[in-house]
């Protein structure tokens, strides 16, 4: 008898330990006849549903779901159930009896009678209301944020991507996630950038922002890989940042500074170089000449007898006329690199680089020949016509090797002697040249 007794009361140990197990888990355990009807039910349903296993049998899971959410699964399950598969994952909102919503993943396994006739389910339900908010705030965000993004796989395919990155491309809001879309078919010319991505992700260097200019926008753009369990890079997750406004601004900023570059340099009435360029480029040449032990001459030209021109034209005739003077000068350079320059009112500077004392007398000469050749009549001129004089002053390669001043006196002494050269020429008639290093020696030409 005992012996009798003992299988039995083991087996209502085992099946209260189960039911035991089954009450006392987070999922909801079940079974449903063919027609989906709830035939067992644990407990756990009180938790998820507010309601007791009792009132859940003879319903139906649609009768706990709002009533466009019951279509839905109810389409799906349908489905499920015309071909008696097994099913997970499948994802629905349900009301509990307080009102809540509760979202519910549902997996299951078809029940076959012994005439293999399909007789229901057996399944467990679990509460993912917590995660399912999570992805829904992601995925909020993700479609809401206005920065483009989009997942690609090794394909091409966009795998994911945003509402900003469907407008990106033009796509009407929808975003183009579509199996079959491909990077390369949607936005031509881009794919081989993802490639050259997707190249460098496989060898673990990091991924360099690549700006990308698609239609009339400038993109900057950020792809970070997407790894596999294994470790393999099986796609790039990007971001694409519009920085047209930015790129545009900056160029408007560029233009600008050149522009403004263009008037810190340079004198308005003439176009040539101001002073304040050209003090910076004698400074810059004096380096290089005692860098590289060559010579380098300034002259220092000045119109004679302007005054007399504007007394008898008028200043506008007068800044016509330094408008001539100076291109008449530029005209009369060897090289580009002799700069020239408006260095006070009717006075001009040229620097002439790697030119000693004779070359600077022979070009000096050129332009106060050039300035003859035009002309320009000044009857209150004893030649009649508008002429210059020009000082010349020279730093040679034997006043170099002793040469420890500062850079700034140095620039101040060169100008000063040509000055002092341009005075002399004044004093011997105008319309002349003078060298300072001759000047000792009285030497000028004319
Ligand atoms: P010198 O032969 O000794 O150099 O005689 P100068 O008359 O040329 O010299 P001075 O220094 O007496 O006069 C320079 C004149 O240059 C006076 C000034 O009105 C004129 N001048 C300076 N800048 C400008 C300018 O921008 N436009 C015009 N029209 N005249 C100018
Ligand atoms: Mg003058
Ligand atoms: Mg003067």
């Amino acid at each position: 008898m005992n012996d009798d007794k003992k299988p039995s009361d083991a087996n209502s140990v085992d099946t209260q330990h189960l039911i035991d197990l089954l009450d006392n888990n987070s999922d909801w355990v079940w079974e449903v006849d063919a027609q989906g009807r709830y035939t067992w039910s644990s407990k756990v349903v009180t938790s998820l549903l507010g309601v007791s296993p009792e009132e859940v049998i003879g319903c139906t899971p649609f009768d706990f779901m709002p009533p466009g959410e019951a279509e839905r699964v109810g389409r799906a399950f349908s489905e499920i159930a015309a071909k008696r598969i097994p099913f997970s994952g499948l994802v629905n909102r349900n009301r509990r009896a307080d009102g809540r919503i509760v979202v519910l993943e549902t997996s299951g396994v078809p029940l076959f009678d012994e005439q293999g006739e399909l007789r229901g389910y057996r399944g467990i339900d679990r509460n993912i209301s917590t995660l399912d908010e999570r992805v829904m705030q992601l995925e909020t965000i993700y479609d809401k944020t206005p920065v483009a993004l989009c997942m690609i796989d090794r394909q091409g395919h966009l795998v994911m991507s945003n509402k900003a990155m469907a407008q990106l491309m033009n796509l009407d809001n929808t975003p183009p996630d579509a199996p079959e879309s491909r990077i390369a078919d949607l936005m031509p010319g881009c794919w081989q950038q993802f490639e050259a991505a997707f190249a460098l992700a496989d060898t673990g260097v990091e991924i360099p922002s690549r700006e990308i200019v698609w239609h009339t926008r400038c993109y900057d753009t950020h792809s970070v890989p997407v790894h596999d369990a294994s470790g393999n890079v099986v796609g790039l997750s990007v971001t694409w940042v519009d920085i047209t406004d930015r790129r545009r601004a900056e160029q408007k900023l560029a233009s600008a500074n050149t522009i403004l570059q263009q008037h810190a340099q340079h004198d308005h009435l003439t176009g040539l170089f101001n002073r304040r360029y050209m003090d910076e480029c004698l400074s810059n040449a004096i380096t290089h000449a005692l860098e590289e032990r060559v010579p380098l001459s300034v002259c220092l030209a000045d119109i004679d007898y302007f005054k007399r021109y504007n007394d008898t034209y008028g200043h506008q005739a007068g800044d016509r006329c330094l408008r001539r003077v100076a291109e008449a000068l530029v005209a009369a350079r060897r090289q580009s690199e002799d700069n020239v320059s408006r260095y006070g009112g009717e006075e001009f500077l040229v620097i002439l680089p790697r030119t000693d004392s004779a070359g600077a007398l022979a070009m000096a000469e050129r332009m106060r020949q050039s300035i003859n050749a035009l002309r320009i009549p000044l009857p209150a001129s004893p030649t009649g016509y508008l002429t210059i004089s020009i000082g010349i002053a020279t730093l040679n390669e034997r006043s170099m090797v002793r040469e420890e001043r500062p850079l700034h006196i140095i620039a101040s002494g060169v100008i000063n002697q040509a000055d002092t050269a341009l005075y002399a020429a004044k004093r011997r008639g105008r319309n002349g040249v003078v060298a300072a290093a001759a000047m000792q020696r009285g030497e000028s030409t004319r």
